[in-house]
């Protein structure tokens, strides 16, 4: 720091107070100074002059050259994180994200450990209020490298592949690719929870059903079901039905249906299927998120289920399967269903299940001769 505005902003004088006896003089014969740290009593006499600058300026720049001094080489070393600037957008006001770094405090005590975060711009401007989630910087990195399908975080590849990334969630999200695809992700604080756990489940299912109204449009399909002939997205539709009273069904459709031959999917038949190739009784949209990539469709309705770990599941759309009507009981069921938890013990089975789809090569579905 330059000193000339170094003394400025330690000075407490130019706030307009004087503090008496700074100084001291420690030899009354070689008349040296010394600076009171405590020796002799000090006196604060507040409003003698005009103001350069105002105490809580004063104060917030002591405050924050203690804080450079406890991080220590860290305060001012050039992290790389330039190439994110700009690249980070809140989809809840626009703004884009900002580095910040800090001690985590409740750590002070032991090792202080250093947390490097993206926040909301909005919340950086004075009365800014965003509901957009500071996210770790470790987390940007790790979600970056899943998304490009990569092991490691590559500044190089994401330079080039990733046109910018949009938090659309506390915990969500959304890589936008420069070949114009998107992934969405949603990310666990691993500091906290090193794994899936049952209970980040439950929450993150709890925040997607509050949140799902606010999604038009967007499901968990949106961007996962492709058409292979096309190489275009299935795109949700609604339809009301006159036949039930404020009955709304959802369907996937691709953009070119009569050029490509592929056929309108019911959402909740897709659930159901999706949830047979998962093991799972009902369809769960976090387990569904955390291991399928993608579904490919082909024009003879062949769905091609391309799990996370590479591997693949093939199921024939049967085009005629219908639900049957709903019940009162069977809503009542779908109601309860996602309040429900995970025990251990239904973990273990849903992962035994994988385990044997996965060592079963001649796996087909019940639509497939
Ligand atoms: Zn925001
Ligand atoms: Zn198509």
């Amino acid at each position: 720091m330059d000193s000339n505005i170094k003394s400025v902003l330690c000075n407490i004088t130019y706030t307009g107070n004087l503090l008496l006896q700074k100084e001291f003089t420690a030899d009354p014969i070689s008349k040296k100074k010394k600076k009171n740290r405590g020796e002799l009593p000090q006196y604060f006499v507040p409003n003698t002059h005009e103001a350069i600058i105002d105490k809580e300026t004063f104060d917030y720049v002591q405050s924050e050259m203690a804080r450079r001094r406890e991080l220590g080489p860290l305060a001012n070393k050039a992290l790389n994180t330039s190439f994110l600037t700009g690249k980070i957008k809140c989809a809840f006001c626009g703004q884009s994200y900002m580095h910040s770094q800090r001690l985590n405090r409740a750590k002070r005590t032991l090792q202080p450990e250093k947390m490097e975060t993206w926040a909301c711009g909005s919340r950086k401007k004075k009365g800014g209020r965003c509901i957009g989630k500071e996210i770790p910087h470790r987390i940007i990195l790790q979600e970056a490298a899943s998304a490009m399908g990569l092991e490691a975080f590559d500044e190089q590849a994401f330079t080039e592949r990733i046109d910018h990334i949009e938090v659309t969630g506390a915990r969500e999200l959304t890589f936008h690719f420069r070949d114009g695809h998107t992934d969405i992700r949603h990310w666990v604080n691993t500091s906290k929870k090193d794994c899936w756990t049952a209970e980040y489940r439950a929450e993150a299912s709890v925040y997607r059903r509050q949140h799902a109204p606010n999604r038009k449009g967007c499901s968990c399909f949106t961007t996962k079901l492709k058409c292979t002939v096309c190489g275009e997205n299935f795109r949700r539709q609604m339809q009301h039905l006159a036949s039930v009273e404020n009955e709304t069904v959802y369907y996937w459709r691709c953009p070119h249906p009569t050029q490509c031959g592929t056929r309108d999917i019911r959402d909740e038949e897709l659930r159901q299927a999706t949830a047979e190739v998962l093991g799972l009784e009902a369809f769960d949209e976090a387990f569904f998120l955390e291991q399928i990539d993608h579904i490919d469709v082909n024009a003879e309705m062949i769905l091609n289920y391309v799990f996370k770990d590479g591997h693949t599941v093939e199921r024939k759309w049967d085009t005629k399967r219908r639900m049957p009507k709903w019940s009162a009981e069977r809503r009542a069921q779908f109601e309860c269903q996602p309040k429900r938890t995970y025990s251990p013990e239904q973990r273990k089975r849903m992962s035994e299940h994988m385990k044997e789809v996965r060592r079963n090569k001649h796996w087909s579905s019940k639509g497939k001769s």
